[in-house]
């Protein structure tokens, strides 16, 4: 019988045992905090539903509804409150809607470009121009290369960066284009523009909703892989310390035991997979630790609705780097996830990213609360006093995929497959947001069990 051991309890973890369990491959899951989920964690904060990590996934990525149904959570599933769905960009201290029609870096009806108090005239020109691009192959470049050489530095600063920095957490000059932006660098090889490439795909029924969650918070679904995979793995609380390989199999050197097993997959970001395997391969551990990962900070902040001097009338604002607030982005959930708020609260959620994270990664809570507090007054006007707050650090948690990253990426699994047994799931290599690391672990675990 295979002796399989999945490093890890994040959800790359988790769905790798609940794939494995479906095909009759038992496992042994090993996770070092006292709890599963990783950077999925659901809190309350003063009656609300406080999302401190994930707060939803992309309802296009259908597998992961196919994933809830088949847990029997299906029903709890729920969509964002697209009647509303708007997002603002601050600009010169205000808040600016960005174009309701936006897809990341181009409108879907191009004329909104027109009207948007975003841009001025010469980024404006700029989108016209772009409009008659023939079609072009580059190799890899930076998202701030490719957004620049097609609608010029205005909407690398105001459109690109902000929309990005949420997400990665790094710089357009550091991401990698290919891995990060392929359908628009798919429209330029096809079309040559974006924008044309942006219009001849809209979808007349677009997904509505554009995100997905569960009603009582993504940590439902950790409770619900953690329970549907209780009867074939046998989840252990332990820090795995160091691995090895001999001829009987990976040894796996935790802190309070160690373990043996003929298959291990690594559900760790890659920099742990990098120290892991220090000892076994050099090489493999060095280009494991080539992947950066940034970290980032959620703040909640919790008010009373009474006297609360702004409408909410979207899903949050972004913070372009030149408006040099360590804010990134904040969400407003009384408009996103109505249901997650009393009546009479509201709740925001801020995001620290990059350098800025970084800087607060050490603050208390409460000047991190008070800071993004303070950041949020000057473009949301005057409100009360937050009556509660909380703040989650994610050390080094989202994966740079900076220029160049998928040829790395391959070249790093080719490496792996040298060493029999040895899976790389998880968030560094493929995709970054859940359902990625649920479409890769299930792939794996679909080629263990074919071995
Ligand atoms: C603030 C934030 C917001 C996000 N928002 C979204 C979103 O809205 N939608 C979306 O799709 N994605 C979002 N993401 C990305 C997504 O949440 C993550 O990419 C994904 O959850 C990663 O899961 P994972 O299991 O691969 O890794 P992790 O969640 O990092 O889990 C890895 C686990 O491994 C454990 N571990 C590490 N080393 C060891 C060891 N040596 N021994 C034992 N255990 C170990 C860790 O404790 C951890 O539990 C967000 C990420 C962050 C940080």
């Amino acid at each position: 019988m295979k002796q399989v051991a999945i490093v890890g309890g994040g959800v790359s973890g988790l769905s790798a045992a609940y794939y494995l369990g479906r095909k009759g491959v038992a496992s042994k899951l090993f996770e070092k905090r006292s709890r599963l989920g990783g950077t999925i964690l659901t809190e309350r904060l003063d009656g609300c539903l406080l999302e401190a990590g994930a707060d939803s996934w992309l309802a296009e990525k259908t597998w992961m509804l196919d994933l809830a149904r088949d847990l029997g959570i299906g029903s709890q599933v729920i969509g964002s409150n697209d009647s509303r769905r708007r997002t603002f960009v601050v600009r010169g201290g205000r808040l600016v809607p960005l174009p309701e029609s936006m897809r990341l870096l181009a409108p879907s009806k191009p004329w909104q470009i027109a009207t948007t108090p975003l841009l001025g005239l010469p980024a404006k020109m700029r989108f016209a121009v772009e409009w008659f691009r023939r079609p072009a192959e580059h190799g890899d470049r930076s998202v701030a290369d490719f957004v620049r050489d097609h609608f010029g530095d205005e909407a690398v600063e105001y459109i690109a960066q902000p929309m990005l920095a949420g997400v990665y957490g790094s710089p357009p000059e550091r991401l990698s284009a290919n891995q990060v932006i392929p359908r628009f660098v798919d429209y330029e090889r096809t079309h040559g523009s974006i924008l044309r490439g942006v219009f001849a795909n809209r979808q007349r029924n677009p997904p509505n909703p554009l995100f997905l969650t569960l009603r009582d918070g993504m940590g439902s679904l950790v409770a619900a892989l953690e329970h549907t995979v209780s009867g074939t793995c046998e989840i252990v609380h332990d820090e795995v310390m160091r691995l090895e390989r001999s001829v009987n199999g990976w040894h796996l050197h935790c802190a309070e035991r160690s373990a043996v097993a003929d298959t291990v997959v690594l559900a760790t970001p890659a920099h742990e997979a990098g120290r892991l395997l220090e000892t076994t391969d050099e090489d493999l551990a060095r280009a494991l630790n080539t992947i950066d990962y940034t970290s980032s900070v959620v703040a909640g902040l919790v008010y009373p609705a009474s006297g609360f001097g702004h409408p909410l009338d979207g899903f949050g604002l972004l913070v372009p780097r030149k408006e040099e607030s360590c804010l990134a982005a904040c969400t407003w959930v009384n408009t996103k996830f109505a249901d997650r708020v009393p009546v009479d609260k509201v709740l925001l959620r801020a995001f620290l990213t990059g350098n800025a994270a970084d800087r607060f990664l050490q603050a208390s809570q409460d000047s991190i609360v008070a800071k993004a507090d303070s950041e949020l007054r000057n473009w949301m006007g005057f409100h009360p006093a937050p009556a509660a707050g909380g703040a989650f650090r994610w050390e080094r948690s989202m994966p740079q995929y900076s220029v160049g990253h998928s040829a790395r990426s391959s070249e790093l699994e080719d490496r792996a497959l040298h060493l029999p047994g040895l899976h790389l799931a998880g968030n560094g290599y493929s995709g970054l947001g859940i359902p990625d690391c649920v479409q890769r672990s299930q792939r794996i675990a679909a080629a263990i069990a074919a071995t």
